[in-house]
């Protein structure tokens, strides 16, 4: 049986030190860093990822601000709230929960939310900038994730990857992280052919589609790698993943459980993407 990642506990471990480092920081530049979390409507799965991305901010100390917008906030009035708050100095990371009403336009939120201030990662300057190889915000889920395949010790230098699903927050910027770890990359999306016989090879396979048991044992090399990002739900409404858990975990080396896998994880990197962005703007004044 392979080894069961426990995302959860590696999250804790990392929100624990970033706590610390919080009491540091604040008695370093007599501030704490500020988050800013916008939820519009009332999206019932939005809410509980709001919910907890705010109770992680404020476990490890930071300044927590909600902002709660109806469901017919008109787009100018969500603008300028964003607005707001990239001209806020207390506040280091802003953050739109997606997805939005219909008619709210998404490309124009993520544009409008400054640069320095995106600690999702999915602005187009640091989504070019990522991929140009510069420094950059990474974007949470998959940042995780690397976090998650790094904990297994796996080499990544010229391991095959196959990264399930091709979306902007998840499946592109996965592959391009594990590119630049010197992994060989294999994107498979919906029009992919015989998935199975690319999985089977794969030392590692990152699963984001949102299909459950989408990744069965026989697709999966005895020893790999299997991280489990998709967010479904069973025929009795439990959480699950993309991945066959019980399956896989007999045949995989490492796997991520859903939930308490990559899920704290995703939470967690926002936490560090926003302690990044304090020190880089704190930085910039001395
Ligand atoms: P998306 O719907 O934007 O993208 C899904 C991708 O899967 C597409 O690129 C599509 O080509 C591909 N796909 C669809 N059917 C397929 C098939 N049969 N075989 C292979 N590929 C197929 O989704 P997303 O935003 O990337 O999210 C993916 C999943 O991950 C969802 O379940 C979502 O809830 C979950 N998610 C979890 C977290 C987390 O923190 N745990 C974060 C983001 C997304």
């Amino acid at each position: 049986m392979g080894t069961i990642i426990d995302g959860k506990r590696i999250s804790d471990n990392l929100k624990e030190e970033m706590k610390a480092q919080v009491v540091a920081l604040e008695r370093q530049y007599g501030r704490r860093p500020g988050l800013a979390v916008i939820i519009v409507g009332e999206n019932p799965a939005s809410q509980v990822y709001v919910r907890n991305k705010v109770r992680a901010a404020e476990f490890v100390g930071l300044r927590s601000v909600q902002v709660t917008l109806p469901e017919s906030t008109p787009e100018a009035d969500l603008l300028a709230q964003i607005r707001r708050l990239n001209e806020d100095p207390a506040i280091d990371g802003v953050l739109v929960q997606l997805p939005l009403p219909a008619h709210i336009n998404e490309e124009k939120v993520i544009d409008t939310i400054a640069l320095e201030k995106d600690v999702d990662g999915f602005h187009p300057g640091n989504v070019g900038a990522l991929w140009l190889g510069k420094p950059c915000t990474l974007p949470c889920t998959p940042k995780g994730c690397l976090h998650l395949i790094q904990t297994t010790g796996i080499e990544l230098r010229g391991a095959l990857a196959v990264v399930i699903g091709r979306s902007n927050i998840v499946g592109k910027p996965m592959a391009k992280l594990l590119l630049d770890q010197h992994a060989t990359v294999i994107m498979a999306h919906s029009r992919t052919r015989n998935l199975g016989e690319l999985t089977r090879q794969a030392d590692i396979i990152v699963a984001a589609v949102g299909k459950r048991n989408l990744v069965t044992a026989d697709m999966v090399k005895p020893g790999a790698v299997v991280i489990d990002v998709g967010m479904n739900r069973d025929d009795e409404g439990h959480l699950c993943g993309d991945v066959d858990f019980a399956g896989v975990k007999e045949v995989a080396g490492f796997v991520t459980p859903v939930p308490g896998g990559v899920g704290p994880m995703t939470i967690t990197m926002l936490i560090q993407n926003t302690l990044d962005s304090f020190i880089k703007r704190e930085s910039k004044k001395q």
